[in-house]
């Protein structure tokens, strides 16, 4: 927002407040009226009969006299009457006698004069002020037509080198810049160069980040504004702002405009609950005719960047308009690991620390994600009052962005802390006996965010396809923990609804969307929920009969069914193990490693594998 000066600290006002004390101190200060001798008024009636009165100035009913020697005096008439008629009770024409009478403003004295000014003086400054504010006013209004985009002035420093992963954006990019440097390579041709690129990508995934990344490589300036910041209380102002915006990049021209969250004004028009939004739409409109008004050679690239692309408005993607579209994931284990080593750089890592194994347990997270690891990292690392960053440092990193910091308030009694034992323990070993599942990495039941604990397994490999098998052996896992709890206790916890609601959504996919159900087969049901509430995905109706719809409750019942019973018979096969596992963990509440593997698989009497 603009911000408006809330305690006047204007200059006109210290002017204002000094002249007021000025007036004052003149006013005491200047004696009142003329010097002069005073006189009674019948002494005047004397002396102007006696023609030695030159002129009698009348101010109020002080008046003052000059004589003809050039003396002064000073005398009082009475209230009400005037001088001329005072004279004339004693038979002297002014006029004929030849002496002046003038009447002059009462209080004529300049303390008086000021006196009687001083407000008209603050009045009219005050006056003057408050145009002046309002003038302020007006001008503030005005400046909202402005952009607010942050032009960096010179080009950016981030080069395509800071960022790590993102291969095929970068190459695409590469092009962008290409274009930017060197424009008549292509318009030589007969080429049309692009206006704009569309980033399309989650949240932290490097969006802002590789767009800085084009303007520095390219060495031209970057406009860099949001779309949220063109919606604004007054219609028309988005508009402006979006004409200023491209201007200013035209006179700066070759350069890069940033527009992020561009869904945030190019949504899919009348698309909003409750008809349009006139200002998105001017907004909007304003960027079409913008781009589209780019002289051949402009050279002002527009980059936009949005996770909904789905909801953008099909004017926006049109050829001639953000018609490139790079795609940005999160990054695979390459990824993260080149990320990590960028964020490592400069920093005092430990030169045993091993950046793989790191990139491989943090699957999902994304740039934003693991620059917060390395550097929750360091911060743990300065906590301890040491010198170096280490594995230790980035594992509880690692477990503090995914959960949360840990929660040592929370008190938990040996019974809590026994069942949460044998739940987690149930988990992994479960994990570790079924072949189709990822290796457990680590168990612990140290309470972070809203857990209780956790067991983590690192994939062997980036997976994009799951199998069936690995969707069961997921479903074994998840039900691991509950299983554990119905052996050992005899009884369930809540410790299990939230294991139970992930798995009963996996299990709802496998049959709905994967087509992994023998008795429905390979065919899709969209679930009659509505999509998108605001996009354009408006709503879908069920497209499946009842009879359908109870076909695929009982197919996930069915699975679910399935999976506690093999979690169920791992776990009753691996009694001893479980009760190793639980009771170590009971003890040192985290588990990882050579230590963690033995107790998994190693020696047991009861290493009998489970019919699965
Ligand atoms: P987005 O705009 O997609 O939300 P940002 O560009 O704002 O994401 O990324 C946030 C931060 O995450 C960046 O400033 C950077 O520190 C880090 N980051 C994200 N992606 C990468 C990457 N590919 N390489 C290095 N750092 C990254
Ligand atoms: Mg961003
Ligand atoms: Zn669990």
């Amino acid at each position: 927002m603009n911000k408006l000066p809330r305690r006047p600290t204007n200059p006109i006002q210290w002017i204002l407040i000094g002249g007021a004390a000025l007036l004052l101190l003149l006013f005491f200060a200047i004696p009142r009226g003329p010097a002069g001798e005073e006189i009674e008024i019948s002494r005047v009636a004397q002396l102007a009969a006696s023609g030695e009165i030159r002129s009698i100035e009348v101010s109020g009913d002080d008046l003052i006299i000059t004589t003809n020697t050039g003396g002064q005096l000073l005398s009082r008439k009475e209230p009400g009457t005037s001088v001329l008629e005072m004279l004339e009770a004693q038979g002297i024409n002014a006029a004929a006698s030849g002496i002046d009478v003038s009447v002059s403003a009462e209080g004529s004295s300049i303390g008086t004069i000021i006196f009687s000014f001083l407000p008209i003086v603050l009045f009219g400054g005050l006056i003057f002020f408050m145009m002046r504010r309002s003038q302020g006013g007006i001008n503030q209004a005005m400046m909202l037509g402005r952009t607010k985009a942050r032009q960096v002035s010179e080009s950016p420093g981030v080069r395509f080198d800071d960022v790590a992963g993102a291969d095929e954006a970068k190459q695409e990019l590469m092009e962008v810049v290409e274009f930017l440097q060197n424009p008549e390579k292509f318009t030589k041709l007969g080429a049309k160069i692009p206006k704009g690129v569309l980033m399309v990508g989650p949240p932290g995934t490097g969006k802002t980040l590789i767009s800085r990344a084009v303007a520095g490589e390219a060495g031209v300036p970057f406009f860099n504004t949001s779309g949220s910041e063109f919606v604004e209380m007054f219609v028309g102002v988005g508009a402006s702002r979006v004409r200023d915006l491209f201007n200013k990049a035209k006179e700066n021209a070759p350069a890069v405009i940033f527009i992020d969250e561009i869904d945030a004004i190019g949504r899919h028009r009348g698309s909003g609950i409750g008809g349009g939004h006139d200002e998105r739409e001017q907004t909007l409109n304003q960027i079409l005719v913008e781009m589209d008004g780019f002289e051949v050679n402009a050279n002002v690239i527009v980059i936009a960047a949005t996770n909904r692309p789905d909801i953008l408005d099909p004017a926006l993607i049109r050829p001639g308009r953000f018609d490139r579209r790079v795609l940005i994931d999160p990054p695979d284990v390459r990824g993260r690991k080149a990320i990590l080593a960028v964020h490592m750089k400069g920093k005092p890592i430990e030169a045993e620390l091993d950046v793989a194994t790191i990139a491989k347990e943090t699957v999902g997270f994304t740039g934003a994600d693991l620059a917060n690891v390395v550097n929750e990292a360091a911060i743990m690392a300065a906590r301890r009052g040491k010198t170096t960053i280490g594995f230790s440092e980035f594992e509880e990193a690692v477990d503090r962005v995914v959960a949360g910091p840990v929660r040592k308030s929370r008190k938990v009694s040996e019974r809590e802390k026994k069942l949460v034992a044998y739940h987690e323990a149930g988990h992994a070993l479960v994990a570790a006996q079924i072949p189709d599942a990822d290796p457990v990495h680590k168990v612990t039941i140290v309470a972070r965010g809203t857990t209780g604990g956790y067991t983590r397994m690192l994939p062997d490999e980036e997976r994009n396809l799951w199998s069936k098998g690995q969707f069961e052996a997921m479903l074994a896992v998840m039900m691991g923990g509950h299983a554990a709890e119905e052996v050992v206790f005899g009884d369930i916890t809540t410790g299990a609804s939230d294991d139970l609601e992930k798995a009963t959504d996996v299990a709802r996919k496998m049959v709905t969307e994967f087509g992994m159900s023998e008795d429905l087969g390979p065919r899709t049901f969209s679930s009659g929920h509505s999509q998108m509430f605001m996009g354009r995905d408006f709503s879908y109706g069920k497209n499946y009969s009842d009879a359908v719809a109870q076909k695929i409750d009982t197919e996930i019942s069915r699975l679910l069914g399935s999976a506690r019973a093999k979690a169920k018979s791992v776990i009753e096969a691996n009694r001893d193990r479980l009760q190793r596992l639980a009771d170590k963990l009971q003890i040192q509440e985290t588990l990882q490693g050579g230590e963690l593997q033995d107790l998994l698989t190693g020696g047991a009497e009861g290493s009998a594998q489970p019919a699965v």
